[in-house]
């Protein structure tokens, strides 16, 4: 049988059954956007002709990496939130309100192209202006899942202070909803199926009653997931106890929302049983160690939540308040972070996180019928990894073998030759492919020197303790 692309002679990670699913001489068969065979060179050959042969010796064949939390529009604002205690409104806010959908959407490329070369081949973005960001991954030829952040409040508030309760507009609420489900109407399995929508709602402390009832009446109507921060801080904390007084998860279990439809991401401030719930109902946890750390000091409580039998995913949050999108991070921050919590180098080991960076993760975003392991039949969103970088040296196969852990604990993104999404070469030999990597940085460029000038006056008047840093020479 004939496919446009065999890749032979690798080592393939199938991510399919319990553990990693490795062949050791195995071979890759795409025909269109799927896999038309996985298995050990010799019977992929042996079946199947290509218009492309990929010799892959020392290299790893594996599926593309998830990130089940970002928000690209955030990345025009790397570097200006960390080292401090109020994120938002001392790092964040004197920034933040200076930035325009252009700005947003010239971050969001680099962030997207920030990702692909470290192995992210499937975005779960949640941000404001989704309609246009969307248009991002069309262009590049990710697969995302997408949704808007809808909340009732504006914008351009700022931060409310400390105590007071959040001031919720309806009409705010009802536009953004209205971007929400114009995106789903227009985006959802678009562009070959790679683009997918969500709703998404921001958070059980962001909007009133009637709206997270609306959102989750349309949940059901558009049969579709819900992503959204939940017990994400004590100020959410704080903000449902002095609403309603109770705590956001049993809040949420109240009126119906904790089920098989919920993507909750972070659980930071959830307890041991408000966790156990979450799990036992069948939603997902999105665990995001990379940002919970610098922005909170916290480690988010994903043991506990796997120990109750639920599906998680990692996520890499915003880039202000991480500070990298990179799932390599994530996978070793979640795996080193927990150890330390349990003072065990024996607790998350590296497979765990790899597969909550594949398949587990496709599973709690409703993907792993396509993508998250290679399979027949799936997706083609593949990597191609250099094991001859000297970051994943040596390489050896017996007694034990050491990819896995080399990968988990070594790898930082940069091994990554290639990378194929819905069977298309999207980066070959560290080259993007559809979009010009050095453009996207020089916009990205333009929009921070023009925020960053405006936003002189405003740290002024701003607490931010990178204005002593920056004197002290420390930035
Ligand atoms: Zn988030």
């Amino acid at each position: 049988m004939k496919v446009d692309l065999i890749i032979a002679n690798a080592y393939v990670m199938t991510m399919d059954g319990p553990g990693v699913g490795m062949i050791e001489d195995g071979a890759i068969a795409i025909k269109g956007s799927k896999i038309a065979a996985v298995g050990t060179s010799s019977e992929v050959l042996s079946q199947f002709s290509a218009d492309e042969l990929l010799d892959a010796k020392n290299k790893l064949v594996m599926p593309g990496l998830i990130d089940a939390h970002i928000h690209t529009g955030f990345a025009v604002l790397r570097g200006v939130a960390q080292d401090m205690t109020n994120w938002m409104q001392e790092g964040l806010w004197p920034f933040m309100k200076f930035v325009t959908p252009k700005d947003s959407k010239a971050g969001s490329m680099v962030n997207i192209i920030e990702g692909i070369k470290a192995g992210t081949t499937t975005f779960c973005d949640y941000d404001t202006n989704m309609n246009d960001l969307v248009t991002n991954y069309a262009k590049i030829g990710a697969r995302a899942r997408v949704a808007e952040l809808v909340n009732e409040i504006p914008d351009d508030m700022g931060d409310v202070p400390v105590g007071e309760l959040y001031p919720f507009y309806s009409s705010i609420g009802e536009k953004k909803l209205q971007n929400n489900l114009e995106l789903l109407n227009k985006w959802h399995e678009s562009e070959n199926g790679r683009i997918t929508c969500l709703l998404g709602p921001h958070g059980p402390d962001m909007m009133s009653l009637e709206l997270l009832k609306e959102i989750k009446n349309l949940a059901e109507k558009y049969d579709t997931k819900l992503h959204m921060h939940v017990a994400q801080g004590d100020r959410e904390i704080y903000q449902m106890e002095k609403r309603y007084g109770k705590r956001s998860i049993p809040f949420l279990e109240e009126i119906g929302y904790i089920n098989e439809r919920l993507l909750a991401v972070h659980l930071t401030e959830a307890t041991r049983e408000e966790t156990e719930l979450v799990a036992k109902r069948g939603a997902s946890m999105i665990n995001c160690s990379g940002s919970i750390g610098i922005i909170d000091g916290i480690i988010p409580p994903i043991l506990e939540f796997l120990e109750a039998k639920g599906t998680a995913a990692l996520g890499s949050d915003q880039a202000p308040g991480n500070n990298c999108n990179n799932m390599f991070n994530e996978m070793k921050f979640v795996s080193i972070l927990n150890k330390v919590k349990t003072r065990n180098p024996a607790t998350f080991p590296a497979a765990k996180a790899l597969r909550l960076a594949t398949i587990e993760s496709a599973k709690a975003l409703g993907l792993d019928h396509q993508v998250g392991s290679l399979v027949t039949g799936k997706k083609a969103d593949m990597l191609i990894i250099n094991l001859e970088a000297p970051s994943m040296s040596p390489i050896i196969t017996s007694p034990i073998r050491n990819i896995v852990p080399n990968l988990v604990y070594s790898a930082n993104g940069s091994e990554v030759d290639s990378v194929i999404i819905d069977g298309k070469f999207i980066m070959k030999n560290r080259i993007l492919t559809t979009v010009n990597e050095k453009q996207a940085i020089r916009d990205l460029q333009i929009s921070a020197d023009s925020i960053s000038e405006k936003a002189k006056g405003e740290m002024v008047y701003s607490k931010s303790p990178l204005l002593a840093m920056m004197d002290r020479d420390e930035l």
